[in-house]
């Protein structure tokens, strides 16, 4: 049987609601699914009605931005229950700088010549969890793009001069309070985080002497050489993988459940092994 990993709803950025996420999963022949929402864990209940229903497995996660010396890392935690706890508490301070962001950059990009409201932001929005991809829908809306993803290019993305940054936390400090609410995290997409081929090595076995569970191997955007290369790694240092399409609905057009751009495959075997290191 297959599973993903890495899935996100409308309680942060993705189209689909928790409940017709974990439909699509069942109807794909997923035997298992983690929503990964960035910075919330608000869609786990209805996911998890909607497994029980349909009869899969539901793990419930989260999707972090923190801090690293070459750049921005994605860090997915995952066995993380929704509830009070170290960083359950922190989501909220973390969510509380998405807000406190994303009226900077309302304000700024409209004196840049892009005039949105926050009101126009949140009727995108369904969750809790707002952020750019949101500011982006109310662009499009307005006319002013043609999709998100020239959002992102022209004025969103990071560099770019509708830019602002959000408080985040280090890798270190995320990782120790996840370990310290017994859930495990992997390091999503690690190739967006700005290493050189031969720097891979050193970044992860820094990462797994702050106890690090995993590695994203098998992601949507990784090639097969990459898959295939990170997976090695963590055999070498001694960590899990994990894998996942990165799904976000019509948040990202061409992504699917599952099975990414068509070649991702993630056997349940890899969640058996990663559920080993609770
Ligand atoms: P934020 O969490 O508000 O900083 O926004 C970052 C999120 O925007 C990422 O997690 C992605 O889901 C999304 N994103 C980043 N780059 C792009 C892009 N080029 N096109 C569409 N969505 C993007
Ligand atoms: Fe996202
Ligand atoms: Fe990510
Ligand atoms: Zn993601």
């Amino acid at each position: 049987m297959a599973v993903d990993l890495h899935t996100h709803s409308a309680a942060s950025d993705g189209t689909d609601t928790p409940q017709r996420l974990v439909e699509l999963a069942a109807a794909a022949g997923l035997s298992a699914i983690a929503l990964t929402d960035h910075d919330t864990l608000s869609g786990i209940d209805e996911a998890r009605r909607a497994a029980d229903h349909h009869g899969i497995e539901l793990i419930s996660g989260t999707e972090l931005s923190v801090s690293w010396p070459t750049g921005k890392m994605h860090l997915l935690v995952y066995f993380l229950e929704p509830g009070p706890g170290p960083l359950q508490d922190e989501l909220e301070q973390l969510r509380e700088g998405r807000h406190e962001r994303n009226a900077a950059i309302v304000a700024h990009i409209t004196d840049l010549g892009f005039p949105v409201t926050m009101d126009e932001v949140l009727h995108h929005a369904a969750g809790e969890s707002v952020g750019r991809p949101h500011i982006a829908d109310a662009l499009v809306a307005r006319g002013l793009f043609p999709d998100r993803s020239a959002a992102f290019e022209q004025l969103l993305g990071d560099g770019r001069p509708g830019y602002l940054p959000r408080r985040t936390l280090d890798a270190e400090t995320a990782i120790g309070l996840a370990a310290a609410g017994r859930a495990l995290t992997s390091v999503a997409h690690p190739y967006t985080i700005g290493l050189e081929r031969g720097e891979y090595a050193d970044a992860f076995r820094r990462l797994a002497a702050m106890g690090l569970t995993a590695i994203e191997s098998h992601h949507s955007e990784h090639s097969v050489e990459l898959r295939l290369r990170l997976a090695e790694l963590a055999t070498d240092l001694g960590l899990a993988t994990t894998g996942g399409s990165d799904y976000h609905g019509l948040g990202k057009p061409g992504v699917e459940l599952g099975r990414g751009h068509g070649d991702l495959v993630v056997g349940d075997d890899v969640l058996e092994r990663l559920r080993a290191r609770l």
